[in-house]
């Protein structure tokens, strides 16, 4: 037996089988790279649900042309230094895998141009060493990723898709999820040359609802109880269902941590508690935030990242119960309040 290094592309699909399950997943990574650049804006486009085409356009900081090459290296980020940086990560990314695992499967061209460049260059990496190549492209500041024919060059994982209709349906419900936590920031989304989603940048509570309106509906934004309460280092926002709505089963179940979307037991256990009292029948809806000294928290658990670790687990837990029971009682007493005058 020979023992050899695996050739740079098969070890970055090897690698995009953990990172790079289907068009949304591009997606997540993509948009996240945006955010973590600091993009206001970001215009996503797609064609046949993303598996002909993934286009992402962000108005963030850029990339240098020095830089460009080692974006779609393995193992090449701008956002970790150390093992103790892990402790407290507060961008998206941070293994500095995605661009490279995309661009092993799909044909990715990178552009970019930095505010004190004059130029913008674009990049793509060629053939199994996956080289760089580097040339001049027109661009305003900020980026775009182009990644085509998704698994083109990996059958197996290709045959994997599922419909247009499904594969745009799981991109559309991830641009929920974080259009929901980033409201500050101006998303859209193009299918197949039609402008579907267009959620406008927010600044005020008016307009924060009228996004959740548009993202949940009309009915729970119009009668969702506000949540906003700080103890000590932990700080929870956001808005859960009245114990007076009846709504039907919920899809709007979004809890995030440090912006992240989490799906944690702990986390539902607190949640479903609090609303056990009050509403009957079916899950209630909620959109909370969570947010916490970084390094009270691990989001490096998995790399799909959607499971954390608290240090404080049972504190943390029992703060969330609280502040959700509290304002739902407050609810309550006003509702018997009115009833008796
Ligand atoms: P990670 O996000 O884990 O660092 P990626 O492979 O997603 O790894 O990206 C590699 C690097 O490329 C990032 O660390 C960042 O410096 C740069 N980068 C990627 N996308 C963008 C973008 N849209 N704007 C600016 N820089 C970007
Ligand atoms: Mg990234």
């Amino acid at each position: 037996m020979t023992i050899q290094i695996l050739p740079p592309q098969l070890a970055n699909q090897i690698a995009a089988g953990e990172v790079v399950e289907r068009p949304a997943s591009v997606i997540k990574e993509l948009v996240e790279n945006s955010l973590d650049a600091g993009a206001t804006r970001v215009d996503i486009e797609i064609e046949k649900g993303g598996s002909k085409l993934i286009k992402i356009h962000d108005n963030g900081s850029g990339i240098s042309k020095e830089d460009l090459g080692l974006a779609l290296s393995r193992h090449a980020t701008s956002k970790l230094n150390s093992l103790d940086d892990l402790d407290a990560i507060l961008s998206f990314g941070f293994r500095g895998e995605a661009l490279a695992s995309i661009s092993s499967v799909s044909r990715l061209t990178l552009t970019s141009r930095t505010a004190d460049q004059v130029e913008a260059w674009q990049a793509y990496a060629e053939g199994s060493d996956m080289a760089v190549k580097v040339i001049p492209a027109a661009h305003p500041v900020g980026s775009t990723v182009e990644a085509v024919d998704l698994f083109f060059n990996t059958p197996a994982r290709r045959r994997f898709l599922k419909s247009d209709k499904t594969e745009f349906t799981h991109i559309d419900e991830w641009l929920k999820r974080i259009a929901l936590v980033r409201s500050d920031i101006h998303f859209t989304l193009k299918h197949n040359g039609k402008v579907v989603r267009n959620y406008r940048a927010t600044s005020t509570q008016d307009q924060y609802l009228q996004r959740l309106a548009q993202i949940s509906g009309k009915k729970f934004a119009e009668q969702a109880i506000e949540i906003n309460c700080q103890h000590d280092d932990l700080k929870l926002t956001g808005y859960i269902q009245s114990p007076f709505f009846e709504a039907p089963a919920s899809d709007t179940q979004y809890f995030y941590v440090n912006g992240r979307l989490v799906r944690d037991r702990l986390v539902n256990h607190a949640v479903r508690q609090a609303f056990a009292e009050h509403v009957t029948g079916e899950q209630a809806s909620y959109v909370l935030m969570l947010e916490l000294d970084p390094h009270q928290v691990d989001v490096n658990v998995h790399p799909a990242k959607h499971e954390v670790r608290f240090h404080q687990s049972r504190y943390v837990h029992d703060y969330i119960f609280q502040a959700l029971q509290s304002a739902l009682q407050q609810v309550g007493r006003l509702a018997i309040d009115s009833d008796n005058t």
